[in-house]
């Protein structure tokens, strides 16, 4: 069976480097092609996993749109895959690079498997373009793989068929394993922290400069710190510099490795964030979660007491804060996985794959 994998940012990669590695350590050596939607960030997170690309777009352009971005895919992708003899395309998650990647791949016939299937937030404009991407790349996809029992049930209520869905953890939980299983992230330089990460489209603006302003305030009273690793988009960093710059008790860093980010993590007070990724990861180190969105596509945070939704606007930002602070964690079962899904995934490939 050949297989190739798609990614193209950050989060793909931390995602999909356990699969791969459960790949290789099947004997098979999937074709990894990466579209480097985000150049930088995607290359700081394969040096950790040690992933080479066979094959790299190095589409990112600066402030590409959208469109420029799918439709650069969409060109690259008919020319590799039409070169190449692939069974089976697995993409990750939702961003542009997954659906594109996804679309690509359907209209040559070639099979499609969603890691991450069945995420929804209700809303389709939020996150923008992500809600969309993930049901546009689970309608296409012939095996989805739901993280959990919930995602399960948004495919099903959206008519996807039951043989087509596996429940099997999110590979998020894989990763951290492989991390924490090579390096100590225990010792970090800072201390007495609430550790923030904002890059959200829908987010950008006004709604970011009221949690910022939240924060500051809230760190000042309670004398905490405030670590910030800065996301590279240029939206983004001039709404932090601007409300975070001049703040003493804020350290704005440089986006960080996935080994420091972890540290940060499992050293931090508690987080504050509207990232996906980091929801899932913070129950697996005992920290709450200050999800600063008006929707979450990951309920199961909120259900099982590890975060509150608290939305952008200043006063309940404040009030989420509060409530975080007095937190106290209780046992550390990951709601979003067992660190196990890979195998699940590729077994189901290799099993299902060949009946078919
Ligand atoms: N992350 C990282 N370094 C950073 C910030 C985040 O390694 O400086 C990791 C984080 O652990 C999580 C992922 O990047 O796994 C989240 O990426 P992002 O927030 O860009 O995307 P999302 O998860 O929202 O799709």
């Amino acid at each position: 069976m050949r297989v190739a994998i798609a990614f193209g940012t950050r989060p793909e990669v931390i995602k999909i480097a356990p699969v791969y590695k459960e790949f290789k350590d099947k004997g098979l050596n999937p074709l990894m092609i990466a579209t480097a939607q985000h150049r930088e960030m995607m290359d700081t997170m394969l040096e950790v996993f040690g992933i080479k690309p066979d094959i790299d777009m190095n589409i990112m352009t600066h402030n590409q749109s959208l469109n420029a971005v799918a439709s650069r895919i969409l060109k690259n992708m008919d020319e590799i895959l039409s070169q190449r003899e692939i069974d089976i395309l697995l993409v990750q998650g939702d961003t542009t690079s997954a659906m594109a990647s996804a679309l690509a791949a359907f209209h040559m016939g070639i099979r499609i498997a969603h890691i991450e299937a069945g995420l929804r937030s209700g809303n389709p404009r939020d996150p923008f373009p992500e809600e969309m991407n993930r049901m546009l790349i689970d309608r296409l996809a012939d095996f989805t793989f739901a993280p959990t029992r919930r995602a399960k049930e948004n495919l099903l209520k959206e008519g996807i068929c039951e043989k087509k869905i596996f429940i099997t953890g999110n590979t998020v939980v894989d990763a951290m394993k492989i991390i924490r299983e090579r390096f100590n992230l225990s010792t970090i330089e800072y201390e007495n922290y609430i550790l923030v990460t904002m890059h959200r489209r829908e987010n950008w603006g006004e709604k970011m400069r009221s949690v910022l302003a939240a924060l500051k305030y809230f760190s000042k009273e309670h004398n905490l710190k405030i670590v910030f690793p800065v996301h590279k988009n240029p939206k983004v960093r001039e709404v932090v510099y601007e409300a975070l710059g001049n703040c003493e008790n804020a350290i704005l860093i440089e986006p960080v490795d996935y080994i420091k980010f972890l540290s940060l993590l499992e050293n931090c007070v508690f987080v504050v964030t509207d990232s996906g990724g980091v929801q899932e990861e913070a129950p697996s180190f005992g920290k709450f979660v200050v999800v600063v969105r008006e929707t979450t596509e990951r309920p199961e945070l909120i259900e099982n007491r590890w975060g509150i939704l608290a939305g952008t606007s200043k006063e309940k930002v404040y009030q989420s804060l509060e409530k975080a602070l007095k937190f106290s964690p209780k046992k550390l079962k990951n709601p979003f996985g067992d660190g196990r899904a890979s195998q699940r995934i590729v077994d189901i490939i290799l099993n299902e794959g060949i009946k078919d």
